[in-house]
């Protein structure tokens, strides 16, 4: 059995809808994963923030807004009474249901409950629709099955537990579609896997059912090898390996959810990554094999960094310096990205800033600090096997121009990082695209 996911842009219309419809509809069992439709889950978090606000009115005719744009795709979508009747009657029931949760006290809960209809409202879209069309569809609801464990990650062992019982056997060339990225957590709570889950969804739903492929659906032919907003002449990365796509997936090819690939690669399960605007397209395929071994595959960038220095005479061949820096990092949860040392120093980049003035401030007791905000980390991803030569002098001569703060490798075979100005970003993406895939500069 396959596992297909579409996202947001992939059901973005009453016309992308039926496109994603007239895909799945081939005759063989698979379970679809929906995302919501594109600009939804936006909207529902801006819902809560009017309420975080106190202002209750504001967040109602937010969802007015809303409603009515579904409206209209209903209108475009369904071809008969029935069809358009059933589906008026969900949305109206969801919204009404919003305006009812507005009422009550925010809680996080009741966050992640309003952020999860934007998932609830398409499925139920599209299984209308294909009730309508007479196909065997089943609507699977992601809160009966998908679950996070104490430690706040998902429990594949209750996710298949729970999952497996409601796939029919005897109902060969049946269509169940279910909702990404909402899930139950321990305490049977509401919850999800953060902002583009969808993908961890499928790729979890993959592993369960030990799926022969997990299939991401977008707009865009497969991960590119440098983010296609920004260069120009970027083409599609055919094959990448597991660890590659991780590596591109956390520094910010945003296609791919930064841990969706971890369930997969658990199970051995191929990913293909494929394209709802040219489904023939070959997309690009993520498994265990390295295709053509030194190669570098794609260069990616995350914004938003902060890097932190800390120097200190005591750290001169002193052991346990290191421990008590990372865990003053650790006390205050907050994740380490790179992290770069010399003999009297160690540098180290952060994306998440809220407790920097603390770490800053236990910090100070061991060294001398200098934060610079603003920075970006560009990573070049391939096989970086350190027997490979020549790969960083190519790297390294891109960047000649532009001022490096921070070079990391040899953490893992996969990957090269430098930290820069955010400034600089385009020009390191464009410059490392000129002389690792002759792009035009
Ligand atoms: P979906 O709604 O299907 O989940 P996303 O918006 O999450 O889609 O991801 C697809 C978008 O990611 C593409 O439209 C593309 O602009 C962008 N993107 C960023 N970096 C890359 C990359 N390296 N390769 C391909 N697409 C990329
Ligand atoms: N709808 C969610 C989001 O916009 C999840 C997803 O699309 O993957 O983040
Ligand atoms: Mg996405």
């Amino acid at each position: 059995m396959k596992v297909l996911k579409f996202g947001g842009t992939s059901v973005g219309s009453a016309e992308r809808m039926q496109n994603v419809v007239n895909l799945i509809n081939d005759g063989e069992t698979k379970i679809v994963v929906l995302s919501a439709m594109s600009g939804t889950t936006n909207s529902l978090i801006e819902f809560t923030n009017y309420l975080r606000n106190g202002n209750v009115n504001g967040a109602c005719e937010h969802s007015t807004f809303l409603q009515t744009k579904y409206m209209q795709t209903i209108s475009e979508l369904y071809k008969t009474q029935e069809g358009k009747a059933a589906a008026t009657a969900k949305v109206n029931e969801v919204f009404a249901h919003l305006r009812d949760l507005a009422q009550q006290k925010l809680s996080d809960d009741l966050e992640k409950e309003i952020v999860a209809q934007g998932e609830i409202i398409s499925t139920n879209m599209v299984t209308f629709f294909m009730q309508e069309q007479g196909i065997d569809v089943k609507l699977l609801n992601a809160l009966d099955f998908m679950r996070l464990a104490v430690n706040g990650e998902p429990d594949l062992e209750y996710i298949r537990e729970h999952l497996l019982p409601l796939l029919d056997a005897d109902k060969e060339g049946r269509i169940y579609i279910t909702q990404g990225f909402i899930c139950m957590n321990h305490e049977g709570s509401y919850d999800n896997l953060q902002r583009g889950g969808s993908d961890y969804t499928a790729t979890l739903i993959g592993s369960a059912v030990n799926a022969e492929e997990v299939q991401i659906w977008t707009d865009i032919d497969g991960v590119h090898n440098n983010d296609p907003r920004v260069v120009e002449g970027t083409s599609p990365v055919r094959n990448l390996h597991f660890e590659e796509s991780a590596e591109l997936a956390y520094f910010g090819a945003k296609i791919l959810h930064p841990t969706c690939i971890l369930p997969a690669k658990l199970t051995g399960t191929p990913v293909r990554l494929l394209n709802t605007m040219d489904p023939k397209a070959e997309g690009t395929r993520i498994d265990n094999n390295l295709t053509r071994p030194g190669e570098i595959k794609a260069i990616a960038a995350k914004e938003n960094i902060t890097a932190i220095k800390i120097k200190s005479g005591r750290m001169l061949l002193a052991y346990g310096f290191l421990r008590k820096v990372f865990e003053i990092f650790e006390n205050y949860k907050t994740s380490i990205d790179m992290v770069c040392t010399s003999e009297v120093g160690v540098s180290v980049s952060i994306d998440d800033d809220r407790r920097l003035d603390e770490i800053v401030a236990e910090l100070q007791k061991i060294g001398t600090i200098t934060v610079d905000r603003n920075m970006c980390i560009i990573c070049v991803v391939g096989d970086l096997d350190w027997e490979n030569v020549g790969f960083e002098a190519r790297a390294m001569e891109a960047m000649k121009d532009i001022p490096v703060r921070m070079v990391s490798y040899g953490g893992s075979n996969y990957n090269i990082s430098f930290l820069v100005r955010e400034e600089d970003k385009v020009k390191a993406l464009r410059s490392l695209s000129a002389s690792i895939f002759g792009t035009n500069k």
